[in-house]
């Protein structure tokens, strides 16, 4: 049988991240999953991606650890010995959101380290690999699929550090797809607006009342799956010649209205 592809998902065993997997399984990927959580913990949720028949593997990573990140590729490299696709979803915010007159610089590295460094230099190694791939076989495809937001382009001036990881990481990938022309490896950014996850669970109430107060052109809460199937549609190569596109999942939330 051919070897199924494999797609590297970072945060993948809950909220949005999960969400990716579970649409990747049931197209047919293997999957490799991080978390800073240990394997018991996310146990239910890889048994869950399991049930599509994909193998699932998963590995303990900090993704801002820079042992941590090769280490983690290179578990993947032994348990598959192949990987197609990445996608940098794993992020954090500020742990409280604090004005930008107030807010401090340990929340600033904090946040730029997972949000921004860690996606940034992961994608630096995992390029590596996937151009290795490509040189030997020239039928190899592959992707790179970050997890921005909203905040990439959009301010909240209580948390000033997120949004400017967020601005970083568009920025990031426009890079990488660049760099990765010359093979023909997309890099996508993936911009979600409001979604339902344990993040957004402490700020539900103000999201709530915004929504009705008509800040989205489609009037609901994103849910995971929206971003799910919107990753899972790049995987597939669906949209092979967009390198370097943002392809916003927020209900409508950046379009500007009279
Ligand atoms: P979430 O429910 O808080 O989940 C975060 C995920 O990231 C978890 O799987 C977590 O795994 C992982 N993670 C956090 N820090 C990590 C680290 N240092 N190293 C490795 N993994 C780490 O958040 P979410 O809402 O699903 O967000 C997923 C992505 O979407 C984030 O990049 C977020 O910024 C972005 N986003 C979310 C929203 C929203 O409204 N929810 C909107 C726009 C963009 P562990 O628990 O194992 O650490």
């Amino acid at each position: 049988m051919k070897n199924r592809r494999v797609a590297l998902v970072t945060g993948g065993a809950r909220g949005i991240g999960l969400a990716i997997a579970s649409h990747l399984a049931r197209d047919g990927f293997d999957l490799a999953i991080c978390g800073t959580r240990s394997a018991e913990t996310a146990g239910d949720a890889l048994a869950a991606l399991g049930e599509h028949g994909s193998k699932v593997f998963y590995h303990a990573c900090d993704v801002a650890d820079r042992a941590a990140r090769a280490a983690l590729v290179e578990a993947v490299r032994e348990r598959f010995g192949r990987l197609h696709v990445l996608v940098n979803n794993a992020g954090i915010a500020p742990t409280e959101r604090r004005d930008l007159l107030d807010a401090s610089e340990e929340s600033f590295e904090r946040v730029l380290r997972v949000n921004l460094q860690g996606p940034y230099f992961l994608t630096q190694a995992v390029a590596r690999w996937l151009i290795e791939q490509r040189r030997a076989d020239r039928a190899f495809r592959g992707c790179v699929v970050n997890i921005s937001s909203i905040s990439a382009s959009t301010t909240s001036i209580d948390r000033g550090e997120y949004c400017v990881a967020k601005a970083g990481l568009s920025m990031a990938t426009q890079l990488w797809a660049a760099r990765l022309g010359e093979w023909d490896i997309p890099v996508y950014e993936v911009r979600p607006g409001i979604v339902h996850t344990d993040m957004t669970a402490a700020v539900k109430a103000k999201y709530d009342r915004l929504i009705a107060e008509g800040l989205l052109v489609q009037s609901r809460w994103g849910e995971p799956e929206d971003v799910g199937r919107a990753v899972a549609m790049l995987a597939r190569g669906e949209l092979p010649y967009s390198t370097g596109q943002v392809l916003a999942v927020d209900g409508g939330l950046a379009v500007q209205r009279l």
